[in-house]
């Protein structure tokens, strides 16, 4: 494709990288304990029901129901049920101290909570000012899950709460899909490593420490192949080094059609590429192909070097990509409607992706300097303004927002 081809909108570009995604199929089987980010292999099922046993939500006393019509009855406290420990059948006219998890006594069939209630040591009798509903504070067993359902599907990405759900019905090893192998390099002459002195025309390399985090984050292992010099043979080389044993190539710079601008043609001497412009600002140019011969060639995506082009272009395109090569389903990120607390007079014909923060009055604030090279814009803001193309701004319009959140976890 030239770069006077008519430029894709995102959805296509998006479309066309997950159509173009082989997910990986390796499996491998972890501890639960260690499954963070990992995405599932297959369908889990609970052999048990959660809870496996009523038991009780509450520190009180488990009672018969109908012991307690009066609404002042004196019981008998025959017993005591701490959790982990199962009572004995309640007899009709006793009452069970228990408390919050233990197994609810044969016979009972209402725990009333202890605020309710009144032990007399000398008599060992409860009073019970209360009027339970059978069933109250009862925690009935399998409640959360059905012994045999399907709790979580293959392609699942697990975080926190999966985990708990899965460890909840007794997996102590999770079948997942292995790790995507993912190489990055970075083009430029003109980056330095944070801790060296910057010479005169340098810049600190920001996008390799942005890119990482991106990448751990996703559960990538990841291999840093450093700064590349800008010129041809050295970023062949790199693009060779980045191919073998790995799914996919990032980098970043180097992918527009100047002088210094060497990862297109590289790419297209080392393995195919596939797409260049896009209808996105910040982010116009992005390099999508595949480097490498033989049965598993590495996907390729060159990101712009423009530090914001380079983490937008990451959350919407490579994100998505990575999820769908890990063998995770790739939603698309909510967009919720908000009012726009700013003017954009300018309509551009690209879509563009303003950073904007909530303000208190619920609406959106927009980042003063919208400029692709201000990387404060991505702290100082919550999230991302999808700006149809051609779309101005009033103030008061409603338009559509993206949480970092939806797009970072
Ligand atoms: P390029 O895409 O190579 O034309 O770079 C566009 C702009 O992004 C230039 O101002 C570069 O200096 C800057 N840039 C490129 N790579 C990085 C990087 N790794 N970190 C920070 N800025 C970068
Ligand atoms: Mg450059």
């Amino acid at each position: 494709m030239t770069p006077k081809a008519p430029m894709l909108s995102v959805q296509e570009a998006l479309g066309f990288l997950l159509t173009a995604a082989r997910p990986v199929t390796e499996t491998q089987v972890v501890p639960t304990l260690e499954g963070t980010g990992r995405v599932l292999a297959a369908d889990q099922r609970s052999q048990l029901d959660v809870p496996p046993m009523d038991n009780t939500q509450m520190d009180g006393y488990a009672v018969r129901s109908a012991d307690c019509v009066s609404g002042n009855a004196s019981l008998r406290v025959a017993q005591r049920i701490p959790a982990g420990h199962v009572g004995q059948p309640l007899e009709a006219g006793t009452a069970a101290r228990i408390f919050t998890g233990a197994l609810i006594p044969e016979g009972a069939d209402a725990v009333v909570m202890q605020e309710q209630c009144s032990f007399d040591q000398a008599s060992g009798l409860v009073t019970i000012s209360h009027t339970p509903q059978s069933g109250e504070w009862i925690r009935r067993a399998g409640e959360d899950i059905r012994a045999g359902s399907t709790i979580l599907p293959a392609g699942t990405r697990l975080r926190a709460q999966e985990l708990g759900l899965l460890a909840s019905v007794g997996l102590a090893s999770l079948p997942v899909f292995r790790r995507l192998r993912v190489a990055v390099f970075f083009t430029g002459d003109e980056l330095t490593m944070p801790g060296e002195p910057l010479k005169p025309g340098a810049i600190y390399n920001s996008n390799r420490f942005m890119l990482r985090g991106l990448l751990d984050h996703l559960g990538c292992d990841v291999t840093d192949l450093g700064n590349v010099p800008d010129s041809l043979d050295a970023t062949r080389e790199a693009l060779r080094q980045a191919a073998s044993g790995h799914d996919l190539i990032v980098t970043s710079g180097g992918v527009s059609v100047g002088e210094e601008d060497h990862v297109k043609p590289a790419v297209e001497a080392e393995g195919r590429l596939n797409l260049w412009q896009i209808a996105i600002k910040p982010g116009k140019p992005l390099a999508f192909g595949e480097v490498g011969q033989g049965e598993r060639p590495a996907f390729f995506v060159g990101l712009p070097g423009n530090p914001v082009s380079s983490f937008v272009t990451f959350l919407l395109f490579v994100r998505p990509f990575i999820l769908a090569l890990q063998g995770a389903q790739p939603s698309n990120p909510p967009r919720f409607p908000m009012r726009a607390d700013f003017s954009w007079p300018k309509a551009d014909r690209r879509n563009e992706f303003l950073r904007v923060r909530i303000n208190e009055q619920q609406g959106l604030s927009l980042f003063p300097n919208q400029s692709s090279g201000v990387l404060t814009s991505t702290v100082w803001g919550d999230g991302l303004v999808d700006n149809p193309p051609g779309q101005t701004i009033a103030p008061g319009d409603t338009v559509h927002f993206i949480p970092f959140s939806e797009l970072l976890y």
